[in-house]
């Protein structure tokens, strides 16, 4: 069966006007286009059961924009994070050829793809994440960065396994970063990323890039220790920081998991520099 979409008057006839279509010979208007249209994780809750996870033959009346594609298709332009036609990313306004292959991602979806474009401005959901082990120094640094992170250690015990980590970045819908390939395409999970092997300055920097993630970033705003937002805190109130620091520092902040202070010494100077340098890329 085919989904069929038409182009409606004042929609995408534009200057040209309405067409009056022409009927071929099977009694179908002549002149429809076709598109292969596949929706991956989320966004298939939108169609029909029998196009889940497959591809979807969609006849329309040219011209057809994407922002067009999407409406016919039931899919809210909030709910798509990136767009490829053919194989590169697109905006809205995009058109659809005739024969194109339409793939559509939910937010953060998994994929393998180069250079990407997002159809929207910022990334529509604050993106929390998950680290597999061995990536707890990339989690610090995304802590660091404001980002809600949860180690796999922290969160399920010294060795997880999989089917804890999946469970979790299930429930708790968290982006699950790792460099474990078998884990990764474990069907269940839908939002997940592999690290690269490198420098965890490098794989933080990918991250940024891949997710976009600069405009989201809250610096100096959770604890690397426990991931828990710190809060501003009266410097009368603290009893354990050196007389030194408390002459030197006006401004103090705990963390109310852990009760860790912090203030803003030569470190945090140090780090501040570092974290401007990631976010300006
Ligand atoms: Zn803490």
């Amino acid at each position: 069966m085919i989904h069929e979409l038409r182009a409606t008057a004042g929609g995408n006839t534009g200057a040209e006007g309405v067409r009056s279509p022409q009927t071929g010979p099977a009694g179908e208007p002549a002149g429809l286009c076709e598109a292969r249209v596949r929706c991956y994780a989320e966004l298939n809750d939108h169609l029909p059961e029998r196009w889940h996870q497959r591809d979807m033959p969609v006849r329309f009346a040219p011209p057809l924009t994407l922002a067009e594609l999407l409406a016919a298709l039931g899919l809210s332009t909030d709910a798509v994070e990136l767009a490829l036609i053919d194989g590169s990313s697109v905006d809205l306004d995009a058109s659809v050829p005739d024969g194109a292959r339409v793939s559509l991602y939910p937010a953060f979806e998994a994929f393998d793809i180069g250079p990407i474009q997002r159809l929207h401005e910022a990334p529509l959901r604050q993106p929390r994440f998950l680290c597999d082990a061995h990536l707890d120094k990339l989690g610090r640094r995304l802590r660091l960065l404001g980002f809600d992170t949860v180690l796999a250690e922290d969160a399920t015990g010294a060795d997880p396994g999989d089917d804890a980590l999946v469970h979790l970045a299930r429930e708790q819908h968290r982006i699950l970063l790792s460099r474990d390939r078998e884990l990764l395409a474990r069907p269940e999970l839908t939002h997940a990323l592999e690290v690269p092997q490198a420098p965890v300055d490098i794989q933080l920097r990918c991250l940024i890039q891949r997710l976009q993630l600069q405009r989201m970033a809250a610096p100096f705003t959770r604890c690397t220790c426990c991931n828990a937002l710190i809060e501003p805190v009266d410097a009368a109130e603290l009893r354990d920081v050196p007389q030194r620091v408390r002459k030197r520092q006006e401004r103090f902040w705990r963390c109310p998991g852990c009760e860790r202070i912090y203030w803003e010494g030569s470190h945090h100077r140090r780090m501040r520099a570092f974290v401007d340098g990631l976010l300006r890329d």
